[in-house]
């Protein structure tokens, strides 16, 4: 069993002093200590790991918040649990739509992902994209929100992106919940983009919630392999949908919402194409096209 916890610069030099290195430091250590119960290992990084019988206990000293969180999972024990993992692309690109995705993925499994290769999506090509993510898809349950654009521009006149990105974690999270009963997972895992407490305030008016006890993680692909799993199928899915837009516009639309996003989009109003069926229109880009356009 171990607990890892972050800790300032002043803390580390406390806990050095409280825990003098009585063992050989491993790579990146500042110091190694063996005492009663637990060996504790501080890491230049700012981690402190604690290992033994009494690591939450001594880990408890330090970050008190291990204590009053009922539903705190250490790390390494989240990593090989059952745990249905949820992440989106999408959200910085202008073209194309904004994907949620949520994947079960039972321990037992693990081993799969990671002879798979699975990492985060960013890491990853597109043709290992697409290969991974038919694998994925085969083997797991899994659901997809993917909103096209024009729904997009519907829903954020109602919505911020924050917002339509925490109801579609929740939708997909409670659709796998649904597939694969009566199993359960573990936990829950979500990759963060907004604090646990906007998030539940965000998705409070929906039909149906997740539950509270809903584990927030920022690059959450590190903590569980199903939110890199999640990101792998949702950005398959994106690339699709790209792929389908490009070919109705006649035109390679790119990724992101830098200055070629511009120009493209330019030459999408030139050529009297409605923009509302291909892009996010509250993205600053809009006014940028309209611009350029009128020097086309
Ligand atoms: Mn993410």
């Amino acid at each position: 069993m171990s607990v890892v916890i972050k800790v300032s610069n002043t803390i580390m030099k406390k806990m050095m002093a409280t825990y003098p290195t009585n063992r050989k430091l491993p790579n990146g250590a500042v110091f190694a200590s063996k005492i009663t119960g637990v060996s504790i290992t501080g890491y230049k990084s700012g981690k402190v790991l604690f290992q033994g019988q009494l690591e939450e206990q001594e880990a408890q000293r330090w970050d008190p918040s291990i204590q009053t969180n009922k539903n705190y999972v250490p790390d390494d024990k989240l990593y090989h649990s059952s745990v249905l993992g949820s992440d989106e692309v999408g959200t910085g690109s202008y073209f194309g739509p904004l994907t949620t995705a949520a994947v079960y993925v039972p321990e037992e499994d693990i081993p799969f992902l990671e002879q798979l290769g699975v990492k985060d999506s960013k890491k990853l090509s597109d043709p290992e994209i697409i290969k991974m993510a038919k694998k994925i898809i085969k083997k797991f349950a899994f659901h997809v929100v993917n909103i096209m654009p024009h729904d997009y521009n519907r829903l954020t006149k109602k919505y911020n992106q924050a917002q339509l990105k925490a109801i579609s974690h929740n939708f997909v999270l409670l659709k796998v919940l649904n597939k694969i009963k009566p199993d359960r997972p573990d936990h829950i895992l979500i990759d963060e983009f907004i604090s646990k407490s906007l998030f539940f305030k965000y998705i409070s008016g929906q039909p149906a919630t997740i539950s509270t006890s809903t584990i927030f993680k920022e690059k959450g692909e590190g903590y569980h392999l199903s939110v890199a799993a999640a990101s792998i199928i949702a950005r398959y899915y994106s690339l699709q949908s790209i792929d389908e837009l490009s070919a109705s516009a006649n035109m390679t639309l790119p990724i992101g919402s830098g200055q070629n996003v511009d120009i493209v989009a330019a030459k999408l109003i030139k050529e009297g194409l409605n923009l509302d069926l291909f892009a996010k229109l509250h993205f600053a880009n809009t006014k940028k096209a309209y611009q350029i356009a009128q020097t086309l």
